[in-house]
């Protein structure tokens, strides 16, 4: 069930970064804060926090005392449970519905703070500890989705829906409790049910053996290179780098290039000699399909069986079918539409860049045709000649402080919320800084916290997640408590901290959702926040975004940290136009992976294929070109067959087309139009999950979301 399984919204944005010289410490404890603690038992998890606005007293939380929190506030869910089951009265939505709502309090406060810090700030002792953990929540989490008394109760209350008089979020509560008993099996007999965890076993282990086998092929391959001459093209910190993975693979004096992405990506993209190209790009794209040990085609082609089968038994027509139920796209056939309509396009912008790079090799007399590991070189050829734009010269208008005010600068202008710092309260990390978030009225809204640096013990990329969701039942008015972590590189002992554009707009993307997090205004937590299914989820923080480009925002902010000057127009206008470039090949190779995965998840039997002729037929069926691949072949394509991703790879570019078409709103109205803001305040920031998502979208927009917006956007049309 959904609302058992605790995890952050990881947000896949990897950044580079790497840490530098010392930056000044924020904050301490405040003292007050230490005297509430004396005052509380031993074990911090059992008391209220008392602290400013309740937030988690981190000075006092030691490793010692999660065990401990997590076996009470599973038995306490568990007694709330079974008080639920042994009530005598008929099962209505209170004692039912909300009363599973409103258990597990405790189990959601220590999650939340042993789930952050492990992903934030953690060490060898949290990870054991969250190894130790995860087996106990996940029977904890089974105990309660198989209960059968419970959910016999939750199966009457469902029975009488139309004639409950439930409020609208009411509704999707009672729906999405009794979907999430069906989607976990609570209907099965007992042999079906059996039948189900048979084949969890067999999945469970076959994608880690997929993960293990794409590991070794990616750690094996390597392309040595002994003959200084063959570096051409290179620049001196790539060839350093190779040196160095050279010696640590056995081969000092040499170049070594391997198939992670730092080392074949500025390879491919600037190395001279084609024929090493190929090789290492041919290295990369036939991992674990060497037919060897680490072979993935037949592993793969029996965990698409296998979800077909477990997609059958639950009485789904695919797995795609049984994945997509509770998603925005709701049926594969939604999503191929989607795909349908902006493939062609794509395609065809893909088909011009292939023809002005093989124009540029026939103006070189390079007599050959372009093919698969030419495209990044070339593109880059013509990239530089286009736009001639170099990074070091946006850096010095993008501090990171700046930049920061910025974003709550654009935040105030749409919603009127303003932001003060605070520096007296607790937290994990003296990277950590804590904002209080009021309405313009000066009520209080909620906390915000930002972890900007990278450091040891925190996980690469960006992301937000919540201390404390927003939510107001059971007579607990609970004001959200929101952090957004980043890598970025620490300032130095001469420079702030200086942002490339793509670390700013990272900025405005997760402070979009933040907002979600901290403007929600519902009742149940379940519901509140970034509560939504997953392709719709990224659309408030891509929205966020484009304010950044607009020339009246960067005006407010994006400032030279020496002398002050507003970044140039000509540098602006440079920066968009270069940020288009390429849109065909990207958007292609991306939607070309997740055609893959939607049609090894549509499946409609347990046949085994031929992993090489179904993909072959799948991607023909497309008409993709032979310059192209796949950003994954099937056989390394981890997202689907070893990670969470399986006929969800999708969801990347169906929430950009709710995120392009609602910017489109503020673009016709007003970049800062009051109306359009309130509007999506109301229905998209503030209500969560508490709806239809489409049904939001339309009230706030008028109309559902058009794919134009998007085409516009990525430069595919004009
Ligand atoms: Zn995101």
């Amino acid at each position: 069930m959904k609302k058992f399984t605790l995890a952050p919204i990881a947000l896949a944005i990897a950044l580079s970064g790497c840490g530098a010289s010392k930056t000044e410490s924020t904050q301490q404890a405040a003292p007050a804060v230490e005297q509430a603690q004396t005052i509380a038992t031993a074990n911090p998890f059992f008391a209220k926090w008392g602290t400013p606005h309740e937030m988690p007293n981190f000075s006092a939380i030691k490793n010692e005392h999660y065990l401990p929190a997590f076996s009470a506030a599973i038995k306490e869910q568990q007694q709330e449970i079974s008080a639920i089951t042994a009530n005598k009265e008929a099962p209505t939505f209170a004692n039912t519905i909300e009363a599973i709502e409103f258990s597990g309090n405790l189990l959601d406060s220590v999650s939340s703070v042993f789930y952050n810090l492990t992903s934030a700030e953690t060490n060898d002792d949290l990870k054991a500890l969250a190894k130790e953990v995860s087996p106990l929540l996940s029977a904890h989490s089974d105990d309660i989705s198989l209960n059968g008394d419970l959910f016999k109760r939750v199966a009457t209350v469902h029975a009488q829906k139309d004639n409950l008089k439930l409020t609208i979020a009411q509704q999707k509560l009672l729906e999405d409790t009794y979907v999430g008993f069906v989607r976990s099996g609570a209907k099965l007999d007992e042999s079906q049910k059996e039948k189900i965890r048979v084949l969890n076993a067999q999945l469970s282990k076959l994608t880690l053996q997929f993960g293990d086998n794409l590991l070794s092929e990616t750690n094996s391959f390597e392309v040595v290179i002994a003959d200084k001459s063959k570096l051409t093209g290179l620049s001196q910190s790539v060839i350093a780098a190779a040196a160095a993975t050279a010696k640590a693979r056995g081969h000092e004096g040499k170049w070594a290039f391997t198939t992670q992405r730092p080392s074949i990506t500025p390879f491919l993209t600037y190395a001279d000699d084609r024929q090493l190209r190929k090789e290492l790009y041919l290295g990369y794209t036939n991992r674990a399909n060497n037919n060897n040990e680490f072979d993935n085609k037949e592993i793969l082609a029996k965990i698409a069986s296998l979800r077909a089968t477990r997609a059958k038994l639950m009485g789904y027509k695919s797995h795609a079918h049984f994945v997509l139920e509770d998603r925005v796209a709701k049926t594969p056939a939604a999503v191929y539409e989607l795909l349908n309509k902006i493939w062609p396009t794509a395609l065809a912008k893909a088909k011009v860049e292939v023809n002005d790079m093989q124009k540029l090799v026939d103006a070189e007399g390079g007599k050959f045709k372009i093919k698969a590991w030419d495209y990044p070189y070339y593109a880059e050829k013509i990239r530089k000649a286009r736009y001639d734009i170099d990074e070091e010269q946006t850096r010095p208008y993008f501090a990171l402080e700046s930049t920061l005010q910025g974003v709550f600068k654009t935040a105030q202008k749409l919603y009127g919320i303003t932001v003060k710092e605070r520096t007296d309260l607790p937290t994990y990390h003296d990277d950590v800084r804590t904002f209080e978030i009021y309405e313009a009225d000066g009520t209080y809204i909620g906390l915000f916290l930002t972890d900007h640096y990278v450091r040891a013990g925190k996980s690469g990329g960006a992301w937000m997640n919540s201390y404390r969701k927003q939510y107001n039942m059971n007579e607990v008015d609970a004001t959200p408590i929101i952090v957004n972590v980043l890598n970025y590189p620490r300032p130095t002992a001469t420079e702030p901290a200086l942002l490339t554009f793509d670390q700013a707009s990272t900025l405005f993307h997760e402070f979009g959702h933040a907002l979600h997090g901290l403007l929600s205004d519902g009742k149940y937590r379940s519901q509140t926040g970034t509560a939504t299914p997953r392709d719709f989820v990224e659309f408030p923080s891509q929205v966020m975004e484009n304010w950044m480009l607009q020339p009246e925002v960067l005006a407010m902010f994006a400032k030279h940290y020496k002398t002050g000057e507003v970044i140039p127009q000509e540098l602006v206008n440079k920066i968009q136009a270069a940020s288009q470039f390429n849109q065909g090949f990207a958007t292609t190779e991306y939607m070309a992976a997740t055609l893959l995965d939607l049609n090894w998840h549509s499946l409609e039997d347990d046949k085994i294929r031929d992993t090489a002729n179904f993909e072959k037929e799948a991607l023909e069926q497309w008409g993709l070109i032979e310059e192209i691949d796949p950003r994954y072949r099937s056989t390394y394509f981890k997202h689907i067959f070893s990670g969470g991703y399986s006929a969800g790879y999708y969801s990347y570019i169906w929430s950009d087309v709710f995120g392009a078409d609602a910017f489109a709103a503020f673009q016709e109205n007003g970049l800062f139009d009051p109306k359009t803001a309130k509007a999506f305040r109301k229905n998209i920031l503030s209500s969560g999950g508490s709806d239809d998502a489409l049904t939001l979208y339309r009230q706030f927009r008028g109309k559902d979301a058009e794919i134009t917006p998007l085409l516009k956007s990525r430069g595919l049309i004009d």
